[in-house]
């Protein structure tokens, strides 16, 4: 999320992270989880379950944030994070937008461009 200014309490507020627990015998392999991660924390792996299916596996485990997505859309209840320790809020790309953009941004979207 990038802001327009640095919210003052900022500080205050961490981004959750989660720990990825995959039963690996339960996947059938629909990919339905690395396909919907938003953070592209998963791929599936290389290897057999003894289903026969290529089961995920984490390769970005620091990038997730614990939102529980993977969990809920997995059929099988094959996935899950637990919340680790949180860490400082991601102020986006690069700084804060300044004003004089921004006002130069508005300005081009008044004159319809
Ligand atoms: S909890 Fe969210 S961010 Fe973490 S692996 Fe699952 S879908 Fe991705
Ligand atoms: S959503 Fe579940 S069953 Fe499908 S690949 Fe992921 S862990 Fe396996």
């Amino acid at each position: 999320m990038r802001f327009w200014r640095t919210p003052l309490d900022q500080k205050k507020f961490t981004t959750p992270h989660g720990r990825i627990h995959i039963i690996i015998e339960r996947c059938k392999g629909c990919k339905f989880c690395v396909e919907y991660c938003p953070r592209e924390v998963l791929r599936i792996s290389e290897q057999f379950n003894k289903k026969g299916y290529h089961y995920p596996e984490a390769v970005k485990e620091d990038a997730c944030v614990d939102c529980d997505l993977c969990e809920s859309i997995c059929p099988e209840f094959a996935i899950y994070s637990e919340r680790i320790e949180g860490a400082p809020v991601e102020s986006g790309e690069g700084e804060a937008a300044a004003p004089a953009e921004a006002e130069s941004d508005n300005e081009k979207e008044a004159r319809g461009e």
